[in-house]
């Protein structure tokens, strides 16, 4: 047994095993010519259970043999021009290398001496990304495991920093269209029921400035305390960029921290042509940022952002085992400033303990592509979201919500002769599922008003709008037949 164990007498067959799968994913990338196969849990939880795990194969060929049953063959592949549905990218090979070397050397990024280099990495691409922003000298973060954890974070800081200590007071500000990791990480810190108002959003699906200035006045009167108010750049329905400077401007009268999550619209950050539409980010104190939704980097690449990195202290515990305290180095300027000869433990920072590291995905693309490659990328995919929304709102059997920002793309298929919404939101829903379950594109679905729509989330830059126009024509036959059907039905 002790030959599986990677080390100097192993490497060979490390080469060999990893070649191989490396093989065996590179065929199937090379022949999958559809994002899915249509497989349904009911047939695909058989073959999983059917395995003994207590009856190992002994060698890497025949579990890889077997893992084209149990997995490749019917995995979802993002790759596909023709997966549009969910905030998933298709990743970049530079990425990929990096997570092969990340998981054999297998860092763990919570202290220096578990990771040396990886630290300073780490630190590299926080700065970089903060200068990204415009967060100043004193900005600092650390890598997380998705956004998710990313708000939690920043809201925590937040609630910590808050002018009170009474968790029932403390309210936290957010669009209708913000993600439900803002209420999760309420509840998680302690909040109550109605800790976060939610402000309504404007015809572009923008967060109504002039509403949360009365919510925040509201709040004010009624003796509450503004704990955070969350821009979100780039909602996950719609990527609507709420409006930054006027919601950093009320932040600062209303001496509330702000947060923006940028979770998906962080690949701005390095977009060449659309930098701008970020514009007001630099007055945030916390940022989230996804580089596994726009930079194209492998799950899990994220990070939380903070524009004075004393606050990050609200996450430093000590173990005389781990981290001792004098070690320890709140709110010393990041690894640019120089250490001072003290040791970065980055477990300090963080939420987590032992951690992946993350970083050296983003290293590696920015090292081989470097930072305009990924903006470009990511501009190509907002260009084609503008060219399929010309093309929906051009096609009279399509309904089109609002002009994309980023890459997201919400409609719904509207027949001419049926007038009963029920029966619409039904046709709808049908034709995704029944895309699904043909495996010719996968598409995501979501509610607007109430009735049920569909959603492009375009995030593949090999996607054309050929392809968006030929799985228009498919969720338009899906529904023409589920309509034809019940309508026989009916009458
Ligand atoms: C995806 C998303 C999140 C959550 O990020 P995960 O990486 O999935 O945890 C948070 N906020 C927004 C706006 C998102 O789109």
């Amino acid at each position: 047994m002790r030959s599986h164990l990677l080390n100097d007498m192993t490497a060979e067959r490390y080469r060999r095993s990893v070649t191989e799968g490396v093989e065996r994913v590179a065929n199937r990338l090379a022949t999958t010519r559809r994002p899915f196969t249509g497989v349904t849990p009911d047939e695909l939880a058989p073959v999983v259970s059917a395995i003994d795990l207590d009856r190992p194969l002994g060698d890497a060929s025949a579990a890889l043999d077997e893992l084209e049953d149990v997995y490749l063959r019917d995995a979802v592949y993002f790759h596909s021009p023709r997966y549009l549905a969910h905030l998933n990218c298709p990743v970049v090979i530079p990425a990929v290398l990096g997570e092969a070397v990340l998981s054999a050397v297998n860092s763990s990024l919570d202290t220096w001496d578990q990771s040396a280099g990886g630290t300073l990495i780490e630190r590299r691409l926080i700065d970089w990304t903060a200068q990204r922003i415009g967060l100043g000298p004193a900005a600092d973060g650390v890598f997380t495991s998705g956004g998710t954890q990313s708000n939690l974070q920043a809201l925590l800081l937040a609630r910590q920093e808050a002018k009170t200590t009474d968790l029932a007071k403390l309210r936290i500000f957010s669009s209708e269209c913000s993600h439900f990791s803002v209420q999760k990480s309420a509840t998680l810190l302690g909040l109550g029921p109605e800790a976060v108002v939610s402000i309504p959003v404007d015809r572009d699906k923008r967060m109504q400035t002039v509403a949360l200035a009365a919510e925040l006045e509201r709040c004010r009167a009624e003796g509450l305390v503004p704990m955070a108010v969350v821009a979100t750049a780039g909602t996950t329905d719609f990527g609507s960029i709420d409006p930054l400077p006027e919601i950093a401007e009320l932040a600062g009268l209303y001496e509330t921290w702000m947060h923006v999550d940028a979770a998906y619209g962080c690949g701005l950050l390095v977009s060449p042509a659309r930098r701008h539409l970020l514009d007001g980010i630099e007055h945030a104190d916390s940022v989230t940022v996804d580089y596994h939704k726009s930079f194209f980097q492998p799950v899990s690449s994220s990070a939380v952002l903070v524009r004075d990195a004393a606050t990050l202290r609200h996450a430093t515990y000590h173990a005389d085992y781990l981290n001792p305290r004098p070690t320890v180095e709140v709110g010393a300027p990041p690894a640019s400033g120089g250490l001072r000869g003290r040791i970065p433990n980055q477990v300090d920072k963080s939420l987590q303990t032992t951690r992946r590291f993350d970083a050296l995905k983003l290293w590696m693309t920015l090292r081989v592509m470097g930072a305009d490659g990924v903006g470009q990328l990511f501009d190509e995919v907002c260009d084609l979201a503008a060219a399929g929304w010309e093309l929906l709102a051009a096609d009279p059997r399509y309904d089109v919500v609002v002009r994309p920002q980023l890459s997201t793309l919400v409609y719904r298929y509207i027949p001419r002769s049926v007038t009963d919404p029920v029966l619409i939101d039904r046709a709808n829903l049908h034709a995704r599922k029944a895309l699904f379950a043909s495996g010719e594109a996968v598409v995501a679905g979501t509610k607007v008003g109430g009735r049920q729509y569909l959603k492009f989330t375009l995030l593949n830059p090999e996607t054309t709008t050929e392809d968006i126009a030929a799985v228009l024509d498919l969720i338009a036959g899906h529904a023409e037949q589920f309509l034809g059907e019940n309508l026989v039905h009916a009458s």
